[in-house]
This record gives structure tokens, C-alpha cells and sequence, in this order.
């Protein structure tokens, strides 16, 4: 059996440290909030190139944290796609802010640039980009139109830990981002986790009070907050991961670099990696005609291929018509019927990649 991706492959690379962290953090005094957490918030920042970071319970949860940080609520507008992961709409709704959705280029699969700008009114504060499947959306356009338009850039990127635009890594471009540490992700906890950057002071403050019932002094609130803590055993395992998380990207990316050499491209259109862009292949996404025909086939030869995602947002029946969308989402409708993820993790065996390879092919 071969799946998407394999969190149990992971933890097995990494099993004899995972489970001597999680003992020390066992015989400590300090479950929530300590030392783990700490030392992870100093080191992710110093990996992604922000002032601060901050441990927070899950994905969502960072965003809609965020959200609260800029002060965003009711009546406001947010930007974004409907081609992400529910988890990018639902902390919108949830701040009572309105998403805004707009189509995508159905080539890189991220946000047309081109659709921002025609959606900005008085009531949108923010932009939420999505750095899809591990790669950098057009990053310094989007920073541009939000400065140009006074508007907040919150990056999502819950799938591009360690990806770059320009040699920089993402999560250090907007006024606050935020990245998903779900067990799949390329930086990945075994439960759940979340965290958040920016180089702010004021947002980082605020944040911190905001993910512990906004608690200036223990038990004294100073705003209405509410828990979003990170674990102390999800802390050390994730920084177990992130001392590796280079090494664990470049093996997906020569996994990717495996699949572009020896899929046939008569047949399927491979992943489009745009110039200035350090791409980490979170996922590695084709696109076929025969998606649901091939989606079966290599089920029945035991590969679980996936589609992410095979509903866009707006169309699910929570937001249908519940929802702003821009005119015209064609390419995010479009896409969703002929995308199909393939297997990629840093465990991922040669052995099984020539066999995904070969069973593709031979379709
Ligand atoms: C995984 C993911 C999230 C949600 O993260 P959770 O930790 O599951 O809450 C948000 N956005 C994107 C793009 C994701 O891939």
C-alpha cells in the first residue's frame, strides 16, 4: 500500500529521538507553554526570518488568530481562494469577517493576481494568500497591492514550510503568517499544532494574549482571548522535525524532480514551478482528462493517490451562495475535476516511485 503521504514513515525515521523527547518533556514539571515551546517559537523564527513566532493549538486556529490580531471582524472583507483547504474560509467566517473568493491560474493552481485587484473595495482589510502544494504565490505583487491599497497580507502557509521566493522563505513577506504543523504537512507534529510569524511586536503581543484568554497577568484578561496553546510534546517533536526539515524537502524534491523526469507528458500535465521560486513540493499535483478512471486504477494496484481538493469551497454545502465570490471562478471549477495528487514524502522508497511511474504510464 502506498499512500499520499505516510506520517508513521516519518515518525519511524525519526522514532529513537521522538520518543527520548517525549519522555524528557513526560519527567518535566511542564506540560503546556514551557520550554519546548519556547525554544520552537525562538528557532522557527530564526528559520523563516521573522522577528517572532508563535506556538498556537492548529492551522485554523493561527488564522483566525491572526485575523483578531489586525482587528478584523464584522463588515470586513478578506480576499481569498476557494482552492485551499476549508480551514482558510472557515477562520474568516469565524472572526465574522466576509471571504471575498477569487479564481486561480489554473497552471500554478494559486491566486490570480489579476482577480485582487478587481475585488478591492472599502471594506476589504486583508488578503490571505495560499501557498498551494508548496510553492510561493506571486508574492511581491501581492505585497505591493497591499501596501498600495492599505490592506493586510496574511500568508497562509500551512503547505510551503521552508519554500522560498527569491531565496527568502515564505511566512516572512506578510504582516503576519501562518502555517498548519497537522501530522501531513512538510513540517508536521503527531496531533495537531499551528504557528505564526511576523515582525511585529504589537501583533505579536497581541497574539500571545489572544491564543491564552488574553491574559496579561495569569487569570487577569485585558481582552477577551481564548485558548489556542500549543503542547509541550508537540513542541519538542516539531523541533525534532524542523532540524530536518531541509533535508526532509530536498527528498521530496527529488522525488518531484523523479516524476518530471519519467511521466509521460503526452498524458499528463506536470507541476509548473514559476521562475524565483524555491518550490518544496508539499504535494505533487498532475493533471489528467481521466482523473476518476486513474484516481480507481491505482487504487486497485494498491496506490492511494488524492485529490486536494475535490470540492472548491464556495460550491460545499456550508458557503454555497453563503459566500462573496468575484464573477467568474472558472479555473478553481475547472481544475478540481482533473487534478490528482500523487504520493510524495521524504520516506517515499525509489521502489515505489518506479512503480507509481510505471503504472501511470502503462494507463
Ligand atoms: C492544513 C491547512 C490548513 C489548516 O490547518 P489545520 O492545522 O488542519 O487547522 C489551513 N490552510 C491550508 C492551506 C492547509 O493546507
Amino acid at each position: 500500500m502506498i499512500y499520499t503521504a505516510n506520517p508513521n514513515a516519518q515518525f519511524n525515521s525519526y522514532k529513537k529521538k521522538i520518543e527520548k523527547s517525549i519522555s524528557k518533556v513526560l519527567n518535566s514539571k511542564k506540560y503546556i507553554l514551557g520550554d519546548e515551546v519556547k525554544n520552537l517559537e525562538k528557532e522557527f523564527s530564526q528559520y523563516i526570518g521573522t522577528k517572532f513566532a508563535i506556538g498556537v493549538a492548529n492551522g485554523t486556529d493561527a488564522l483566525e488568530l491572526a485575523l483578531k490580531a489586525l482587528n478584523i471582524g464584522m463588515g470586513d472583507e478578506v480576499i481569498t481562494v476557494a482552492h485551499t483547504a476549508v480551514a482558510t474560509v472557515s477562520a474568516i467566517k469565524s472572526v465574522g469577517a466576509d471571504p471575498v473568493i477569487v479564481d486561480i491560474n489554473p497552471d500554478t493552481y494559486t491566486i490570480d493576481y489579476n482577480q485582487i485587484k478587481k475585488n478591492i473595495n472599502k471594506k476589504t482589510k486583508a488578503i490571505i494568500p495560499v501557498h498551494i502544494y508548496g510553492q510561493s504565490v506571486e508574492i511581491d505583487k501581492i505585497q505591493k497591492i497591499c501596501k498600495q491599497n492599505n490592506i493586510f497580507l496574511i500568508e497562509d502557509v500551512s503547505q510551503a514550510h521552508g519554500a522560498k521566493f527569491k531565496k527568502k522563505k515564505l511566512g516572512s513577506f506578510g504582516d503576519i503568517a501562518c502555517f498548519s504543523c497537522y501530522p501531513t504537512k512538510n513540517l508536521g507534529a503527531i496531533g495537531d499544532a499551528g504557528l505564526i510569524t511576523t515582525n511585529s511586536n504589537k501583533y505579536y503581543t497581541k497574539i500571545k494574549m489572544l491564543r491564552e484568554y488574553g491574559w496579561t497577568d495569569r487569570y487577569i484578561s485585558s481582552i477577551n482571548g481564548r485558548n489556542s496553546r500549543l503542547d509541550e510534546i508537540q513542541a519538542s517533536i516539531l523541533r525534532i522535525k524542523l532540524k530536518n526539515l531541509d533535508k526532509d524537502n530536498l527528498r521530496r524534491i527529488k522525488i518531484a524532480k523523479f516524476y518530471n523526469k519519467n511521466l509521460d507528458k503526452n498524458k499528463y500535465s506536470l507541476p509548473l514551478i514559476l521562475k524565483n521560486n524555491y518550490h518544496v513540493f508539499h504535494l505533487y499535483v498532475i493533471k489528467t482528462n481521466n482523473r476518476n478512471k486513474l484516481l480507481k486504477y491505482l487504487q486497485s494496484n494498491g496506490v492511494f493517490a488524492g485529490i486536494h481538493y475535490p470540492k472548491p469551497i464556495h460550491l460545499q454545502k456550508a458557503y454555497y451562495k453563503r459566500i462573496k465570490t468575484s464573477s467568474n471562478l472558472k479555473n478553481t471549477e475547472f481544475v478540481c475535476k482533473k487534478i490528482l495528487s500523487l504520493p510524495i514524502y521524504p520516506e517515499l522508497t525509489m521502489l515505489d516511485q518506479k512503480k507509481i511511474v510505471s503504472l501511470l504510464n502503462k494507463f
